[in-house]
C-alpha cells in the first residue's frame, strides 16, 4: 500500500491511513506501507535548500529532502501501534533499498525484502517503508529518487517482497479517461494496460510517476491506483493497471491527454545538408534538453530547410540561448519560438489494428477551427501540438470523438 503526501497531510489524515491498513491486516493480509512526506514538505525542504546555498551539493541536499519521508513513516508506525497494530518504520538504508549514485534522481539497483517477509511471518509487524529515499553503498550515503518517486519505491518493493497487488492510494479514486477538471463527463477506467498508463503519464496525466510505470511493467507488478479518501471500510475499487492481455474489452481509443509545459521552436531557413539536424539536437541532448516532436520541412529550393520541435517549457530559455549561441555553426537565417502552446495526446492500444484513428481527429478539430502547429504518432498515440487558449475545446472535442464520455 502506497499512500501519497495529500493522504499523510496531517495526523488526522494519518489516522484514517492507519485504518485503511488495519482494514488489511484484519483480512488477513502481510502488509508492506510506503508514505510521501507530507504534502507540501518536499517543496519546502528544496526550497531551503536553494535558501542555503544556490549550487547545493547534491549530496545534502538528499540528506535534507529524504526527511520529510523520515517523518511520515515514523508517525504511521506510532499510529498504528497505538491502534493495536504491530508496525515499524523503515528508512531507505535499514532495509537498504540500494540505488545509483546520481543523487536527486537515483535509480534503484537492488532491495533485499527478506527481513521484512521474515518479520510478516515471525512477528505479524507491518513494515512501514519511507518512500522516495535509498542509499549509495559504496558512499554510504541517503540518496532521492526524483520527484514523485514514492511511486516507485512503493512498486520497487511490492517487487522485492513478491507483494500480490500494489495499491497506490492517492487524492483521486482512480485514472480517468481525461482530466475530470477539463470534461466533468470523464469516466473512471476500470483497467488501463501498462503501456497505456506509461504514455499517459509521460504526457501529462500526473496520477504516477513514469518511472513507476516502468518498473511495474518490467516486473508483472498488477497496480490499483485508488483513492485513501474512501471510507477505510468500505473502499472503492480504483483502477487497475496490469498487462494488456488481461484487458478483454479494448477500446480504440483509451484516454486523452495534454500537456501544458511544452514551447515550440522554429529555426527558418537552416542549410539542407546532412549533419545540420546533429548540429542542432546534439548540442540540447548534451545540454540534457529534453527534444519531443520534431518536424523538418522538406526544402522547396534544395538549398534551406525550415525545422520545429518542441522541448519542455521551463528548459525554453536555456534552449533559446543555446541555439543562439551555435547560429553560426548550425548556419539558420532566423530562430521563432512560441510558448503558448499545448500538446493534445489521445492514447489506446486499439490503435495499433484501426486505420483513421488520428485523420478523424483532424477533421474534428478543423470543423472547430482548430490549428494544428505539429502532429506526431506512435504505435498507440498521437500528440498534437495546439495554441493554448484551445485546450479545453480540443480535450473536449476528441473525448467525445471518441466515445469516452460518460452517459448522462
Ligand atoms: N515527497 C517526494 C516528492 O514530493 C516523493 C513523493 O511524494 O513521491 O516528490
Ligand atoms: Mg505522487
Amino acid at each position: 500500500m502506497k499512500f501519497g503526501g495529500t493522504s499523510v497531510a496531517d495526523i488526522d489524515r494519518i489516522r484514517n491511513v492507519a485504518r485503511h491498513v488495519k482494514r488489511e491486516v484484519d483480512a488477513g493480509n502481510q502488509v508492506a506501507v510506503i508514505v510521501s512526506a507530507m504534502s507540501g514538505k518536499t517543496n519546502e525542504l528544496v526550497g531551503w535548500c536553494s535558501q542555503a546555498s544556490p549550487l547545493h551539493d547534491a549530496r545534502e541536499y538528499d540528506a535534507v529532502v529524504a526527511s520529510g519521508e523520515q517523518v511520515t513513516s515514523g508517525l504511521l508506525a506510532l499510529t498504528l501501534q497505538h491502534m493495536g497494530v504491530q508496525a515499524r518504520s523503515w528508512q531507505g538504508w535499514q532495509i537498504p533499498i540500494l540505488t545509483s549514485q546520481a543523487h536527486g534522481s537515483a535509480r534503484i539497483e537492488g532491495i533485499d525484502g527478506s527481513e521484512i517477509v521474515k518479520r510478516f511471518t515471525e512477528r505479524e509487524e507491518v513494515a512501514v517503508v519511507a518512500g522516495f529515499q535509498g542509499l549509495h553503498k559504496d558512499t554510504g550515503r541517503i540518496t532521492t529518487l526524483g520527484r514523485g518517486g514514492s511511486d516507485t519505491s512503493a512498486v520497487a518493493i511490492a517487487a522485492a517482497i513478491g507483494a500480490d497487488r500494489c495499491d497506490i492510494y492517492t487524492d483521486v479514486d482512480g485514472v480517468y479517461t481525461t482530466d475530470p477538471r477539463i470534461v466533468p463527463r470523464a469516466k473512471k477506467l476500470d483497467k488501463v494496460s501498462f503501456e497505456e498508463m506509461l504514455e499517459m503519464a509521460s504526457l501529462g496525466a500526473k496520477v504516477l510517476q513514469v518511472r513507476s510505470v516502468e518498473l511495474a511493467m518490467v516486473q508483472g507488478v498488477r497496480l490499483f491506483v485508488r483513492s485513501s479518501f474512501d471510507d477505510p471500510d468500505n473502499p472503492t475499487e480504483g483502477t487497475l493497471i496490469c498487462d494488456e492481455e488481461e484487458i478483454v474489452e479494448q477500446q480504440v481509443v483509451t484516454g486523452i491527454a495534454y500537456s501544458k509545459d511544452e514551447a515550440q521552436i522554429t529555426l527558418r531557413r537552416v542549410a539542407d545538408k546532412p549533419g545540420v539536424a546533429a548540429g542542432i539536437f546534439v548540442p540540447l541532448a548534451e545540454s540534457n534538453i529534453n527534444v519531443d516532436m520534431i518536424i523538418q520541412v522538406v526544402s522547396n529550393d534544395a538549398h534551406t530547410t525550415d525545422l520545429t520541435f518542441t522541448v519542455p517549457s521551463a528548459e525554453y530559455a536555456r534552449a533559446v540561448k543555446i541555439l543562439e549561441d551555435a547560429r553560426d555553426v548550425i548556419g539558420y537565417e532566423q530562430l521563432e519560438g512560441a510558448t503558448d502552446v499545448v500538446k493534445i495526446s489521445a492514447i489506446g492500444i486499439g490503435m495499433r489494428s484501426h486505420a483513421g484513428v488520428a485523420s478523424a481527429a483532424f477533421k474534428a478539430l478543423a470543423e472547430k477551427g482548430i490549428n494544428i502547429r505539429a502532429i506526431t504518432t506512435s504505435e498507440i498515440k498521437f500528440s498534437l501540438l495546439i495554441d493554448k487558449d484551445y485546450t479545453e475545446l480540443a480535450v473536449r472535442t476528441l473525448h467525445s470523438l471518441y466515445g469516452l464520455d460518460k452517459a448522462a
